[in-house]
Parts: C-alpha cells; structure tokens; sequence
C-alpha cells in the first residue's frame, strides 16, 4: 500500500477492498504478516534505533530494550499461540437448549487505525499492529508528528515489509483528516484532550475505541520495604526515556520518615545511573521538545515557590532539550507538580500521614494508568490492590507488566478503556461470534410454540427462571 501524502479515502478504500477478499483470514497469512513485521525490525534495528536517538536522545540499548526487544518477543509469543486463541471456543449449552451445539468464534473486524504518540513512538504504532494483523485485519498508521525521524522511518519500511498496512504521517490535520473515514476500530494512544477528540470521531462511524491514555501514576513506599532497593527501582522506572512513560512512577507517596529517608537513596540511584553531571551520560534521553522541556522547568519552578524543595537537579537546557533527573521533596498535595501528569523526569515525593491517607488521595483524582507498592506488609498491598483502581498494580516494581505479553495492557476511568497486548490483542481486533447449531431434528421447540395451551403454559414456567 501507498505511504506518501496519500489521500486518506483512497487509503482506507483500497484497504477495505483487500480484507473484504478474504486474504488477511488464514492463520498462514497472519503468521506470515507476524514474520514480516519481526523481519522489519530485526534488519533495520540500527536504523530505528538511530530514528530514537535523534527524536528522544534514547541509548541505543534503551530503545532496542523498551521498544525493538518488546515488540520482537511479543510477536513470537503471539506467534506461538495465535492458533490456540484463534481455535473456536465450544461452550456449554444449557439443558433447555439442548440438544444444540454452541461455539465462539472470533473474526477480523476489518481495517483498524492506530494513532500513536511520540513517546515510545515504535512501540507504540507497531504493538497494537501486531494484534490487528493477528486477529486479521489490515491497518492504517498514523504515527506521531513529534517524533519526525522515526515516523519517516517507518514510513519509508513498512510498505516494503507489510503491503497490507498503510502508513500516513503528518500533523494533527492528517489525524483529523483520517478520522473521518470510517474505520472497524481506533486504537489512540496519548492525552485525553485528544483522546476526547478521536472518541467523537469514532462515534459518527460508531466505530468502537480503544484510548490509551496517561494519568498521574503513584508509587507507595513505607518502611517495611528495604529502602535502597525500593528507590533504586523508582529511580529507574522514573527516568527510562527521561521520564517520559505514561507507566513511569509519577510521584511517591509516604510517611514523612520515609520520605526523608528516601531522599539520598534516590540521589545516590541516581548518580549509580547517569553520573554526576547526568548532561553528559550516554544513557540519559532528551525530552520531545522544546515546549516539552520549559514546561517541566516552568512545573519545578512553580512548585518550589509552592514549597517544594529540590533535593537532586541542576541546570536545564531547554534548547537542548534537556532537564536533568530531578527530586522533589515536601511536595504538598496542591503543588503545580501534582496538579498535571509530570511525564518527564521530576519526582515529587509527597509525605502523607500513612496508606490511609495515600489511598484517599489516589481515590481523590482520576484512576491512575498504574499503581506502585513498596511495602512487605501484606495487608497493606491488599488494601491498595483492593481500596483503589488503577489501569495495573506494580508490587516492588515499575514497569514490567507493560512489556509483558502475557498480560493485558490498558487503563480505566481517565487513563483509558479496553486492552491490548498478546491474547488481549487479539480479542480487542476480533468479534467474538457466537455460533449456535441446533438441528431441525428433533423438534424440542414445539412446547414453547404458540397456541400456548395449559400444557404448554405450565411447561414455559418450568422451563426457564427456577
Ligand atoms: P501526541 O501529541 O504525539 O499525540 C498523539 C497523537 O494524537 C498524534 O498522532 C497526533 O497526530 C494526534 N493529534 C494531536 N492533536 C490532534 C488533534 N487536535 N486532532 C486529532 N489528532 C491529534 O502525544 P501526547 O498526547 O503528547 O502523548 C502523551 C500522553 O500519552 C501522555 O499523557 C501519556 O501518559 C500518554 N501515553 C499513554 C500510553 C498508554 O499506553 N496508555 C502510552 C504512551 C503515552
């Protein structure tokens, strides 16, 4: 399929003549579009990796580990058991049903558009591909504008592995030209403004949405857990890709001991990872942009005058994208910091009287993407799992639940609805279709048919409800 500057309408056609042919059904086909799409990355690994490090300054480790490697094994687990999720699935039939047989069974939905976002800008256009792909679909890609070099990139490579996916890059007007075509399901990963925008979108269409969306994430710590170890953790769940994770720890919560004990913990983690001058490090990444970059210098100066107080910083450079891994201690509640999704590497540890008052400040505002616990006590991991909502618990560690295939991704309430991920993927791509067979032979409706005689009126009441 067509990459530049192509007209939006045509794209979408074009893609909806290909699956109404039946093509993308087989499982050989999915299995082989699985195939093509690991060969993408696999063979131009060093030239994405490249495409990262020129829009997020990331290491080439850091992005072939949060972005290439994940999206490689999920692909192969999702390889390994595509045709067990794909089997249709027999399900009991109740006695007055019988005799019948009933199955489930998942089809494509058709053509899917996937909006990404700049942060994890490979990751995040291909892994809600490789669902689409394996639940049979083809798909229109819509990679973010604020990450040119790696949406050039992947305009460039995906036609010539995949030409089934569209690729249309551009800004918001290429969005909002998209989005009037009608599509089988969006898949939007990023803000809520946004988000509001292609969910009204996708109503004209009735097309059903999977939102992606971010959310102030907080971790609590108390002092049952090893310290050290708890803030090495955080340190790094905060500061991959500077910060900018929409799973990252977005601020701590703990008791005023804790939080103090907390504060060289992080900044000796911190110097352990990038140094004593973390502008030079290798491994650190760049924020997106400029307007990125003043406005998390323009949050850590509006909450110190708030009474906040730097515990590790430094001099940003806002030309250069850069902000360095910064801690904030005395964080109150109202602090500008608190007041937005920080996605940046800012930390604010917040001292709260204990888990009392950190669940009812987590119920207080929108259901985070993730929630963190550091905490051996038992009852009190229970009471977080089971008192607050949040998209994922994290106990003891940020993070990885993201990356894992074998669990289902997404948010609830402000940070998003539906999942993806592994077999997840494949049932937000698919219909689930019931099928039931119930021969002509024997007739076992006849009782329920009218004229509803006496014997037939007493049966309806023995057949259903008791
Ligand atoms: P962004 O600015 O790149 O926007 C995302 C997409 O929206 C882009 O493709 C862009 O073209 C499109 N867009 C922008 N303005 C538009 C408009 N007016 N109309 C139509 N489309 C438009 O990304 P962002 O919103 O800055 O992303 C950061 C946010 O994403 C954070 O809140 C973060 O937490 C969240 N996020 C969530 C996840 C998740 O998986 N839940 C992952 C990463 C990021």
């Amino acid at each position: 399929m067509t990459t530049t500057r192509p007209d939006p309408h045509a794209v979408v056609q074009a893609l909806r003549v290909h699956v109404a042919s039946g093509a993308t059904r087989s499982l050989s086909w999915r299995l082989d579009q699985l195939d093509r799409l690991a060969g993408l990355l696999t063979d131009n690994a060093r030239e994405l990796e490249a495409a990262l490090a020129c829009d997020l300054g990331s290491s080439p480790t850091e992005g072939y580990l949060t972005e290439i490697g994940v999206l490689l094994e999920e692909i192969r687990y999702t390889r390994r058991h595509l045709r067990t999720w794909l089997a249709p699935r027999r399900v009991h039939v109740p006695w007055q049903y019988r005799p019948a047989r009933a199955s489930i069974v998942l089809e494509p939905l058709g053509v899917v558009l996937v909006i990404a976002p700049w942060n994890y800008p490979v990751l995040l256009l291909l892994s809600p591909l490789v669902g689409a792909l394996a639940a049979g679909n083809t798909a229109v890609l819509k990679p973010s504008e604020l990450a040119p070099a790696t949406a050039a990139a992947l305009e460039r490579l995906v036609p010539l592995y995949l030409p089934g996916v569209a690729v249309v890059t551009g800004g918001a007007e290429r969005t909002t030209e998209l989005l009037r075509e009608r599509f089988d399901h969006i898949v939007y990963t990023g803000g809520s403004r946004v988000g509001r925008i292609v969910m009204e979108a996708a109503a004209r269409h009735l097309t059903p949405v999977t939102l992606e969306l971010g959310g102030k994430s907080p971790a609590w710590v108390d002092s049952t857990t090893d310290l050290a170890a708890a803030a090495r953790r955080i340190a790094w769940g905060k500061l991959v890709n500077a910060g900018q994770t929409c799973v990252a720890p977005d601020h701590v919560l703990a008791p005023p001991d804790v939080a103090r004990d907390l504060e060289p913990l992080l900044a000796r983690e911190i110097t352990r990872m990038y140094g004593p001058d973390p502008s030079r490090s290798p491994d650190f990444g760049r924020i997106v942009s400029r307007e990125h970059a003043a406005r998390l210098v323009r949050l850590v100066e509006e909450s110190v005058a708030h009474g906040a107080r730097v515990v590790v910083g430094g001099e940003a450079d806002v030309a250069a994208r850069f902000v360095p891994p910064t801690v904030l201690a005395d964080v109150a509640p109202s602090s500008p910091v608190m007041a937005e999704e920080v996605f940046g590497p800012v930390l604010p540890i917040v001292p709260v009287a204990d888990l009392d008052a950190a669940i009812d400040l987590v119920r207080g505002g929108e259901k985070p993407l993730a929630l963190y616990a550091f905490t051996t006590d038992e009852h009190a991991q229970q009471r977080l799992v089971a008192e607050t909502s949040s998209g994922a618990v994290g106990i003891d560690v940020p993070l990885v639940h993201a990356s894992m295939p074998t669990l289902p991704f997404g948010g609830v309430g402000g940070s998003g609805f539906g999942a993806y991920h592994g077999e997840a993927s494949v049932r937000t791509f698919s219909h689930a279709k019931p099928v039931v067979h119930k021969r002509l032979s024997p007739d076992t409706l006849a009782a329920i048919r009218p004229p509803f005689t006496p014997a037939r009126r007493f049966l309806a009441r023995r057949l259903l409800g008791r």
